[in-house]
This record gives C-alpha cells, structure tokens and sequence, in this order.
C-alpha cells in the first residue's frame, strides 16, 4: 500500500483553503482504501510564527478535532502530534547539515511572509527542512498539499537526493505532491491566497455569525447593483468550490446580465457553505464534548508513527557516523 503523509499547522482556526487544498484530499485518500494515512498536525513549525502559548494549545485541539469531524478515522489514519515524535527535530537537524543555505531563501513562503510583515525567525528560514524530516521518516509516497506547498515537497525531495548521495545510501524514497488543479490555491477574502496568517481566511467551523462577517467581507469591486460585472470575481472563485458546473454557470450569468449584486452572490456562498459543512459542524460539536476521546486518538497515533521514526533516526544517525549509546 502507498504512504500518502501530510500536516497542518495549528498557526489558526482551519479555513476553506486548508480543506479544499489538503484536507479534502486526506479524507479522499482515506476512503480510497489504497493509501496508508498519516495525518498530523504541524505544532513545531507554527513557532515559527505563532507565540501565544494558549493559542496554540486551543488551535491543536481545534484541528484534531476538524479532522475526525471532516472524516478521518483513527481506524483507518494514523493521526498524531509532530511533537510527539521529537525524532522528527532530530532528523531535520541531520538534513540540516546537507541543506544549502541559498535554497532556503529562494523559498517562496518563506518570502511571502516576510513580505506580510511577518519576521524572519530562523525557524521560519528552515521550515522546509523540518517539513523534509516530516515527510521522510515515514518513506512517503505522496503528500496531498495545496500548490503553495509545492516548492517545498521539491525541497523535502533535493535534501533526500543529497543526503543519500552524500552519504551513500538509499534511505530515503523521493516523495511526490498530490495537488487538485481546481482547489490548487483557493482565494482568501482579499483575493490573496487564504491563509492563516493572512487574516483572510473563512472558517468553515466558525459561528453562523461569524461566518457570515468572514462572507460578507468578501472584497469586491464597486460596480453599480445594475450593471454587469466580471463573472470571475471573488465570490464566484468561492462559490465554485461547492456548487456544481450548472450552478456556477447559473451565477456567472447573472453577474454578466446586471441587477444581481455581489451581497445576493455572497448570501448563496453562506448557504453552500452550510450546507456543505452542516453534517460535519454537527459532528464537531458532539466530538468536542469528549476530550478524553481526543487525547486518546493523539496518543495511540503518537505511539504508532513514533515506533517507525525510531527506526528511520537509527539508520539516519548510523549514516554519518553518529554512534548512539541510548
Ligand atoms: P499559515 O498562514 O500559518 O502558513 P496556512 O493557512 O497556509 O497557514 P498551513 O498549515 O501552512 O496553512 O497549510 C496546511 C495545508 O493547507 C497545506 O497543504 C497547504 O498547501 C494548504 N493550504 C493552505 N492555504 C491554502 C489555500 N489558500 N489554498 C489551497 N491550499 C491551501
Ligand atoms: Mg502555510
């Protein structure tokens, strides 16, 4: 069976962007029944940008919960804590030391953010290698990611190229992206890509109030209520995610024959959204009663991925010579 891994990071409450680009796709895989699933969630790298101890600990239990709500089956996946296997700190460090420099500032999230303001920490340079160690512990074969995160699986696959030559050995299996060419990059309320960090973003888990502000603050342009407007503005681009060819078609034409405004499209955006998530916001509420149950699922899939990362950081460490006593 293939070994599809991937992460999300509890940087924030998860958002369309998150499940049309990656999570979608977990739960996909899952149900296909040809995938051996690890699903975890990325608390290392959201140091990188998020520095409220409380806020971090509220998002990761947010997101476990987003994934059991969403579908995956802790039967089926294994779903754990990145910090529950120090092992992965351990080998990032390792393929620290094959990993040039100038590759990780040619990153483009890593330019993004500094571009948003955000500062440049060295953990946020040396994301992507922490991300490599992530996915090559478990000798994976595909990761689902959104497209930003393209370049960096093409990073995870150079620093598995360069440390099996390196050293000399066939330890790690070259990774592949599985990206959705139509959820690739799904617009954030600005029309920036959505993201955590971006203040962007539309949670799907979030209130019936709230969720209706995220809508409703779609930026659009100011054409009058009775002219025609661009049929691939930004609410349409949203309301794609959900509604079937006919129904997006149903909407574009409406834009394009005037008297149809931008709040009508955003009402019907709300509504898709509602529906499409309302089984599982059901789901979610019932699961959040349990923590016991939570922490049971973390534990159990901390335990399960941990036994193969001590193996994988054995054969790493004998690789360059470190001699282990422990
Ligand atoms: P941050 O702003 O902290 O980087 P994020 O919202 O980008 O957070 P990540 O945890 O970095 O979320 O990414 C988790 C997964 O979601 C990745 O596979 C990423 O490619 C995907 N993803 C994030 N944003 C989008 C988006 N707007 N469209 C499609 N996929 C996305
Ligand atoms: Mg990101």
């Amino acid at each position: 069976m293939k070994r599809s891994l991937s992460g999300i990071q509890p940087s924030g409450i998860l958002h369309l962007g998150n499940y049309f680009g990656a999570m979608k796709q977990f739960i996909d895989t899952q149900n296909s029944g040809e995938y051996d699933g690890f699903y975890f969630i990325a608390d290392y790298h959201s140091l990188t940008s998020l520095t409220d101890p409380k806020a971090l600990k509220d998002n990761t239990y947010n997101i476990v919960l987003d994934y059991l709500a969403l579908g995956l089956d802790p039967k089926k996946s294994t779903i754990f804590l990145q910090s529950d296997v120090p092992e992965h700190t351990e080998l990032s460090w390792l393929l620290s030391n094959v990993t040039p420099v100038g590759l990780l500032e040619r990153g483009h999230s890593y330019k993004d953010k500094i571009a948003k303001g955000i500062s440049p920490n060295t953990g946020l340079l040396t994301y992507p290698v922490l991300m490599a160690a992530d996915i090559l512990m478990y000798d994976t074969d595909v990761v689902p990611v959104g497209k930003d995160q393209k370049q960096h699986l093409e990073f995870a696959r150079d620093i598995a190229m360069k440390f099996n030559q390196q050293y000399n050995v066939d330890l790690f299996k070259l990774p592949e992206p599985l990206i959705l060419d139509d959820s690739a990059i799904v617009p954030g309320t600005d029309g920036q890509k959505m993201s955590k960090s971006y203040g962007n973003t539309i949670n799907m888990f979030a209130s019936k109030k709230e969720l209706k502000k995220q809508v409703m603050s779609i930026v659009t342009d100011s054409t009058p209520l009775e002219d025609p407007k661009d049929p691939n503005n930004n609410v349409a681009k949203l309301y794609a995610l959900f509604a079937s060819i006919e129904k997006q078609n149903e909407m574009k034409e409406k834009f394009l024959a005037g008297n149809y405004g931008y709040g009508h499209a955003k009402t019907e955006v709300l509504n898709a959204i509602l529906e499409y998530f309302g089984e599982a916001r059901e789901r979610r509420e019932e699961l959040a009663k349990d923590t016991d149950y939570i922490n049971e699922v973390l534990y159990e899939g901390g335990k399960k991925a941990r036994a193969i990362a001590q193996e994988k950081i054995m054969k790493a460490k004998e690789a360059v010579g470190i001699i282990g006593n422990l």
